[in-house]
């Protein structure tokens, strides 16, 4: 066995069905007095259910999260959590929302207590990232990282069947990455490929049935690790290329992850033999050759888009992502071959098999 060095995040993860019906005593526990709930104005009726649930502990919903954190944005909230002295970020969403309280906690060192319903994975990092003249940037502080996630996968049950399955292979692009990883380490291995195998499974019965309350409950869980993973190693060649789908040509975030990880895995199936061996075993294959094609008819399966084309990359997308990500690229454990890669691309682009 390789050396490796492993470090735990400290988290407090309460999981499990009805779990957020238990946030006033959750939030009793942790000594928190006065909260503020966070939310997108699409979510605004679950944080002013949260907060008559939470009676005098909740001083202000404020459902003002979008996407990709604008920094006028994240401005305005820090100034509302200031001004109303709170002592805590209830989170109640996807990355979006997550993010926003990530960057209130990054200027305020305000705890954050979260409670996902996506699968994206953000609450189990110290990654945050903000948005300035469209221009995303990232970085690390532990400060960003939730003190309590509470996971209770009935909270999902609202997420539709496309978006659920989009947002289930961000993250299982988590768990993949991360069996490759520059920094992976025997444990964290372990909960990739038990994350891997919980979504494959779980996401086509969502899709079948969005209201499959096992599925749901699996896909939260293989979310979960998958969440750890993202927290704990470095990401690797498909994660730069969906930053820069994200960045340059603001393409959906999920959606972006789901329909690229086929050819990113694809490229890299030769590279680390016996992580892929171990990622085809985990998708129901036999042989590391088949990763690209066992994600590829994974997503056939979800009936997502299956084109980057159709989700919004520009013809002269394919090159220009691939000149991008081999200017700057991230650890991968493979070196970046301009020609090969442009070529996956194209055929992400138009949203044909990998090969
Ligand atoms: P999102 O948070 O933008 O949510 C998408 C939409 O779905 C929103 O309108 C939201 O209100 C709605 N929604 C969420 N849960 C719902 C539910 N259960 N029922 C009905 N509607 C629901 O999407 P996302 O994919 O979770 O997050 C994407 C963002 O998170 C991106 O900005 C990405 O960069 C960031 N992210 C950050 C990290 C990190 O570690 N910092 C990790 C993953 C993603």
């Amino acid at each position: 066995m390789q050396m490796f060095n492993y470090k735990a995040l400290p988290i407090n993860v309460h999981f499990g069905r009805g779990r957020a019906k238990e946030v006033h005593s959750i939030l009793n526990e942790y000594n928190f007095r006065s909260v503020m709930i966070i939310t997108t104005p699409e979510q605004e009726a679950d944080g002013q259910k949260l907060a008559e649930q939470l009676g005098n502990l909740c001083v202000s919903v404020y459902p003002k999260a979008v996407m990709h954190v604008p920094v006028e944005v994240a401005e305005q909230a820090i100034l509302e959590a200031e001004r109303l002295n709170v002592d805590c970020c209830l989170a109640i969403g996807g990355g979006s929302t997550i993010g926003l309280a990530k960057a209130i906690a990054l200027k305020t060192a305000l705890p954050i207590v979260a409670i996902p319903t996506t699968y994206a994975g953000s609450e189990m990092t110290t990654v945050y990232g903000m948005t300035e003249n469209r221009l995303k940037t990232t970085g690390k502080d532990i400060k960003v990282l939730p003190k309590v996630v509470i996971y209770d996968p009935e909270l999902t049950l609202t997420l539709p069947a496309k978006i659920s399955a989009c947002s289930g292979m961000n993250a299982m692009a988590h768990a993949v990455e991360a069996l490759y990883a520059q920094d992976k380490n025997p444990i964290i291995s372990l909960m990739a490929l038990d994350s891997i195998r919980a979504l494959k499974d779980a996401l086509p019965a969502i899709v079948q049935d969005p209201t499959d309350m096992a599925a749901r409950e699996k896909a939260t869980y293989g979310a979960w690790l998958a969440g750890i993973c993202l927290g704990s190693v470095g990401m690797a060649i498909h994660h730069k290329i969906c930053h820069t789908l994200g960045g340059t040509y603001n393409l959906p975030h999920a959606e972006a992850h789901a329909i690229t990880l086929a050819y990113s895995v694809h490229y890299n199936r030769n590279a680390d033999v016996a992580a892929m061996t171990q990622l085809a075993q985990a998708l129901g294959g036999t042989s590391h050759e088949q990763v690209g094609q066992l994600i590829y008819e994974l997503n056939q399966k979800l009936n997502i888009s299956m084109a980057l084309k159709d989700i919004g990359l520009p013809e002269e997308g394919p090159q220009t992502v691939a000149k991008i990500v081999c200017d700057s690229p991230y650890y991968n454990p493979r070196a970046y071959d301009y020609d090969e890669l442009e070529q996956l691309m194209q055929r992400a682009y138009l949203g044909l098999p990998p090969n």
